[in-house]
């Protein structure tokens, strides 16, 4: 198998039908074979029901794995990895915001170029509101600053790369799961081409301002300790202000007669310090939290059921 194009699905029943299509359009003719790998990531409406027409029909190989329950886009990308048996494999959104012909140029790319393990799309540009896309910004200048590894702004998950990259990525088991720092993070030759990304077929974009922001803390805190070293340096500070501010309130005291200020700079310092403690508490929370879901070992995904073409002809 030449191609595996990892698709998944959460939602989308009335997408993955016409997906297909362009999938089957796009590579018509390209002299070398694919497969689609669906994930039915737990979704509520039709799409199991379409997935399972569309292995029924036969147009083209397709696998279809269905999670127990909503696991994510990530967990989603995870399973497809696993059961993806070709030598590049491509990961595809299924709202047709990605196009499967840019796919086509990603194989010629990597066909043609070695020494290139992955090419990765980027919006060149972006249809999206400017206070989204200055947020975007933000994160991406303060994660490329706190952590080991560097984020390209505007890269998505739309990458095709060769088995070794996706061998390389299943290691990487880790529980709480950043694809963009994780392909960041396995490193190999990455060719970036531009994009743009087309509106979507059908339905909503699942993801909301919040759910942005909460997958923006999982990059930084999954890819950097420095917001840890942060709660020492803030404490070395105050620290060291404290100790002025003493010499200060002695020499006052023993120059000028002037004693201890009162009630209202306590107050302020309690309620400032208090605060900065429980600021640097709930940082370290959020690594504990982690650390404590991680060791309870639990599977990135349920699988409910599988449809594959190749074991079904095994047992025939
Ligand atoms: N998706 C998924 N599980 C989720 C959310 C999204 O598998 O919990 C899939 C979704 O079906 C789509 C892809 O991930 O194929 C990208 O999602 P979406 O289009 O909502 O994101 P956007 O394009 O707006 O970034
Ligand atoms: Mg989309």
């Amino acid at each position: 198998m030449k191609l595996s194009l990892v698709v998944p699905c959460y939602n989308e029943a009335e997408n993955v039908a016409l997906f297909q299509q362009a999938v089957i359009d796009a590579f018509d003719g390209c002299g070398y074979d694919y497969e689609i790998v669906f994930i039915n990531d737990g979704s509520r409406d039709a799409t199991l029901h379409n997935l399972k027409k569309l292995y029924a029909a036969q147009k083209c190989p397709v696998k279809v794995i269905s999670f127990s329950r909503n696991f994510g886009k990530e967990s989603g990308l995870y399973a497809g990895l696993q059961y993806a048996s070709g030598s590049y494999i491509a990961l595809v959104d299924a709202d047709l915001q990605q196009r499967p012909e840019i796919v086509r140029d990603m194989v010629r790319i990597l066909d043609e170029h070695p020494e290139y393990d992955v090419v990765a799309a980027y919006q060149d540009r972006r249809n999206e509101g400017k206070v989204l896309s200055f947020f975007k910004k933000c994160f991406y200048s303060l994660i490329n600053t706190l952590s080991d590894v560097t984020l390209q702004p505007d890269a998505s998950d739309f990458r095709t790369f060769r088995r070794s990259v996706r061998d390389s990525i299943l290691e990487l088991g880790e529980y709480h799961r950043f694809s963009k720092g994780i392909f960041s993070w396995v490193g190999y030759d990455t060719f970036f081409i531009p994009y743009t990304a087309c509106e979507r077929a059908s339905g909503t974009s699942k993801w909301s301002f919040w759910k942005l922001m909460e997958y923006a803390i999982e990059g930084i805190i999954g890819f950097s300790t420095a917001p840890l070293r942060l709660s020492a340096v803030l404490g070395m500070l105050a620290g060291v202000a404290a100790i002025i501010y003493l010499i200060w309130v002695i020499v006052e005291k023993l120059a000028f007669g002037i004693s201890v200020p009162g009630y209202a700079t306590i107050i302020v310092l309690i309620l400032a310090f208090g605060s900065l403690q429980l600021f640097c508490l709930g940082i370290i929370g959020e690594y504990v939290g982690r650390t404590f879901e991680q060791s309870k070992n639990r599977p990135i995904y349920i699988p409910k059921e599988v449809l594959n073409y190749e074991t079904d002809q095994q047992t025939e």
